[in-house]
């Protein structure tokens, strides 16, 4: 089971969190060999789940998540999600090729990777396999994103020194934080946490399994992108 059943997403702007403004904070500026282009063009993402696909993830790094979440995802194609058809025949289109920036043993590791895509025999639009381990329209991963702020609340190295050797601006750093915090804030009710940036909410969004597809099902876009869709018809999220 992919497809999660949007429901009608909450306004974004109703949790007051404003995008970032300086050019280094944009996901324009972590994106290479046409990720946006390519992630636009379909016009409504798969987004692959663990919980949802029932498969035991925890402890596997971001390349064995993609790899495993996309095999389960391409054997088994939920309903399309543009269509909303159950059981659609769904034809293997092209993958196209994206950077994945993920953090390994507390370093950071750059791949090239191949997103799968599928097209909807019925209504004819194609849709990109997109494992949870992947924010939409930029190259960092969740995992990447979450041990940098583990980092920097840490404090055993200065914030310049961090973003040196995470090889991130100061300012994509701080639009981190404030994401983080204000995403979490905005979903209290689905995570039972103290909605702040800290190392026992950090945990709790790792641990909580349940967590990335509930905000996408509650908000259309995904924990930790940048910008939401313009519309839930719009861009994939
Ligand atoms: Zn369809």
């Amino acid at each position: 089971m992919l497809h999660i059943k949007r429901r009608k997403s909450v306004p974004y702007q109703s949790f007051a969190l404003s995008p970032p403004t300086h050019p280094l904070c944009r996901p324009s500026a972590v994106l290479r060999t046409g990720d946006a282009l390519a992630e636009a063009s379909d016009t409504v993402m798969i987004r692959a789940f663990s919980l949802l696909l029932k498969l035991k993830t925890s402890g596997l790094s971001d390349l064995h998540l993609f790899e495993i979440l996309t095999e389960t995802a391409l054997r088994c194609p939920g309903p399309c999600p543009s269509c909303g058809s159950s059981f659609p025949a769904y034809r293997q289109m092209q993958p196209y090729s994206r950077f994945m920036i993920s953090a390994e043993n507390g370093k950071r590791v750059e791949r090239q990777i191949s997103v799968q895509r599928l097209r909807c025999s019925l209504c004819g639009h194609s849709h990109a396999i997109l494992p949870e381990c992947l924010i939409p329209y930029g190259s960092y991963t969740v995992g990447f994103i979450l041990a940098v702020l583990e980092a920097y609340l840490s404090r055993k190295s200065r914030v310049d020194t961090l973003c040196d050797q995470w090889q991130i601006s100061i300012s994509t750093l701080y639009s981190w934080i404030h994401r983080f915090q204000n995403q979490l804030n905005a979903s209290r009710s689905i995570l039972d946490r103290v909605p702040q940036l800290s190392l026992t909410s950090i945990a709790s969004v790792r641990a909580g399994s349940a967590f990335l597809p509930d905000f996408f099902a509650r908000f259309g876009f995904s924990f930790l992108q940048a910008r939401p869709p313009a519309s839930p018809s719009g861009p994939p999220s």
